[in-house]
């Protein structure tokens, strides 16, 4: 266990926001947590779980402890002929695990390629991208609850998983840590290749049967020039969350705005572009000082200099109002802001 008083967290957070936190404890076991969780001098302290800090907004310092999970082991723990269950700790860089199993030809998750952070925040809110999302392939997950130290196997459906959320987003928020995580994937493979971004690139490429790599080199393609690299301008991917309407409301709204993006989604409600109803208010690609919307993705907020995490949020709560007074809509943040 490695524990840093008063550590800096600007290369934990995507953002590069500079805050402190009073201790970051990084455990390398499930018995190492619950020795650090179960400890006197920590047990009252406020508690914070960080994966790879690509989904978070700091906005302060934190006065408590930063649990950082940072095993990484990747394990077969059970194989048939048509499908695999692999075994993965919460520290693994989630793109890490795509790559072992595209690379065995173990299908699921290929569409989720190069999303950022690990493999134990990948649940909180269900990870989704190109026509996938994390439930699809989920088993099980282990894990730790902050307050008691008990450990808990969670099955499929009491995660409690929907479009990007879960339990752990919910009811269980900041209470379990999450310490590794069971994907059954195909070994043979149907690919989803309805995402239209992703159909217009394979027949651009004429792939017409693609293979599971041939997959996850086109979704890795396709990201790559959509979305800012966090490596060169900080950014936590999409802010808000694409906001979902009933058919009524849909119905209003694309008899006044023709052009609106939408996408299907569940029990006939209907899932609209968040990006496109920012981009509608005049903020794609708009700047105040040093935080900018992406010029080339509305949703994405950015840091282009040494901004705050309070600039940040304040940016983004000018969006929100003027999405409100435009259309009525209120948007719901994706990033977690502490
Ligand atoms: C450029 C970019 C693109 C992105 N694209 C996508 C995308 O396409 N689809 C998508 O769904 N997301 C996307 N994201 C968001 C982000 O990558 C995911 O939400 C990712 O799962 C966050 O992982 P992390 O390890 O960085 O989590 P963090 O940001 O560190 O934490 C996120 C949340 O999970 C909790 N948490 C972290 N680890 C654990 C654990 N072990 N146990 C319990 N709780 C935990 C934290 O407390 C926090 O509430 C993108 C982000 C960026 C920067």
């Amino acid at each position: 266990m490695r524990l840093l008083e008063n550590h800096s967290l600007k290369n934990f957070n995507t953002f590069g926001v500079e805050v402190k936190a009073k201790l970051l404890a990084e455990v390398l076991s499930e018995d190492e947590l619950i020795k650090l969780l179960s400890d006197e001098n920590y047990k009252r302290e406020k508690k914070f779980i960080l994966g790879g800090g690509s989904n978070i907004l700091f906005t302060s310092d934190f006065d408590g402890v930063i649990i950082k999970i940072s095993a990484k082991n990747i394990q077969i723990v059970e194989e048939n002929s048509d499908s695999v269950l692999v075994k993965a700790d919460a520290g693994v860089i989630w793109d890490d695990l795509v790559k072992y199993c595209v690379e065995r030809n173990f299908g699921g998750i290929e569409n989720l390629t190069l999303i950022p952070g690990t493999v134990g925040a990948a649940p909180i809110q269900n990870i989704g991208a190109y026509g996938q999302e994390l439930a699809d392939t989920f088993e099980s997950l282990n894990g730790v609850y902050i307050k008691s130290d008990k450990t808990k196997c969670f099955t499929k459906s009491e995660c409690k998983f929907s479009y990007r959320s879960s339990i752990y987003k919910e009811e269980l928020k900041n209470e379990f840590v999450i310490t590794s995580v069971r994907l059954r994937l195909s070994k043979v493979p149907k690919t989803n290749t309805n995402y239209k971004a992703l159909s217009d690139y394979l027949s651009k490429k004429e792939i017409t049967n693609p293979s599971i790599k041939d997959i996850s080199i086109a979704v890795a393609e396709i990201r790559r020039t959509k979305l800012p690299d966090p490596a060169k301008v900080g950014n936590a991917g999409s802010f808000f969350k694409n906001p979902v309407l009933n058919e009524n409301s849909f119905r209003n709204l694309k008899a006044e705005y023709q052009d609106i993006v939408s996408f299907s989604s569940d029990s006939g409600q209907i899932k609209i572009s968040a990006g496109w109803l920012i981009e509608k208010c005049g903020w794609k690609g708009k700047r105040v000082g040093n935080v900018g919307t992406s010029p080339d993705h509305a949703l994405v907020i950015c840091n282009y200099g040494n901004v705050t995490g309070a600039e940040i949020l304040e940016f983004a709560m000018r969006i929100k109002e003027e999405v409100a007074n435009k259309f009525g809509i209120k948007l719901e943040e994706e990033v977690n802001i502490l």
